[in-house]
Parts: structure tokens; sequence; C-alpha cells
């Protein structure tokens, strides 16, 4: 196996709390959607009990002020201080919504809280566009991870209540783990 020599970072569900923001424009406790979540359930909408058009509709009706607003996680910070840390290149992988708010809304939020001129991102549904060996992308996103892989890069599933390993305690050292191990 290639060994890693870059990686690529998700956004939402990895370093900006998508949920919460969904939660809020739709009147939701965030905690209590999250501790009720049925373990790998995919789809936001279904747990929020609403149509797929009506969860973007509010959040669309936002524009870029939704996208810029998300929380950073708590292991924000952490998580830039590990990447840093393996000495590798490191960009931002990130797949807008279907709202052209969604994409300035983003570059705005790395401005903010990555680089004021941060420009090493990827704004892409096709992540699997950028897989091959030794592309190490880390997503929270099953069907991101599995295209990605299949298309001949490396994933490392970052653990969130909406896929099959959950939520941990220690996200940030489970990824370090998991890299050292693809390292060999
Ligand atoms: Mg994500």
């Amino acid at each position: 196996m290639t060994r890693p020599h870059t990686l690529l970072v998700d956004m939402d569900g990895v370093l900006a709390d998508f949920i919460g923001g969904a939660c809020r424009v739709h009147g939701r406790d965030s905690q209590a959607v999250l501790q009720g979540w049925p373990r790998g359930e995919a789809h936001v909408d279904a747990v929020l009990g609403m149509t797929l058009d009506v969860f973007w509709r509010r959040i669309d009706a936002e524009g870029t002020a939704f996208w810029e607003g998300l929380a950073p996680y708590p292991w924000f910070g952490g998580l830039l201080g590990w990447l840093e840390s393996t000495g590798l290149p490191w960009h931002i992988c990130s797949s807008p919504s279907r709202s052209p708010a969604s994409a300035a809304g983003k570059m705005a939020w790395l401005y903010q809280h990555v680089h004021p001129r941060m420009r090493d991102f990827a704004l892409t549904p096709r992540k699997e566009l950028l897989a091959r060996p030794g592309v190490v992308l880390i997503d929270d996103n099953e069907r991101f991870v599995s295209r990605f892989k299949a298309a001949g890069g490396e994933a490392l599933l970052f653990p969130q209540p909406w896929n099959h390993l959950g939520a941990v305690a220690d996200p940030v050292g489970r990824l370090r783990q998991r890299l050292e191990k693809l390292a060999g």
C-alpha cells in the first residue's frame, strides 16, 4: 500500500457542526436530537421527521449566513493541530449543497476559522475525482468514504452518530491511530 502523502479534510460533520445549525433553523434541541439519533441513520431529514425539501428550504432561506455561522466542533483546534503535526500537506475537501450560497458560505467559514486567505480547498460533490493511492480523505459520510476508496484512494471515516462508528470520546485520537496504521 502507498504510504499516505496527502490528507483531504471534510468540513460538515468533521470541522463544522452542520447538524447543530440545522437543528437551530428547525427549532430543535441538537443535544436531544443527537442523543436520540438512530445509530448509523444517514438521513438527517428522516431523523428530524420531515421531507428533504422542507429540511433544505429553511436552510437555503438563510443564504450564506447559515454556512458562515456554523460552529466549529469542540475538537476543531485539536484536529487542526494534529493535521499540522502529521507533516503531511492537508487540504479542505467539502461538498456544497445545491444552493450556491453554500459554496460562498463555506469559503467565508474557512477565511474566518482557518486562515483569512485560505485557498487550500476543493469544493465539490465529486470527491472521488481526487482519489489516488496515498491520498487520504477524512470524512463523516460513509458514501463519500466508500466512493473515494473505490476510486483508488484511502479514507478514514470520522466517527459520528450518523455513521456506523457512532460518536466517540476522542475522535482526533482515533484518527491519529488509524492514520498510523495506514502508514504501517
Ligand atoms: Mg461531512
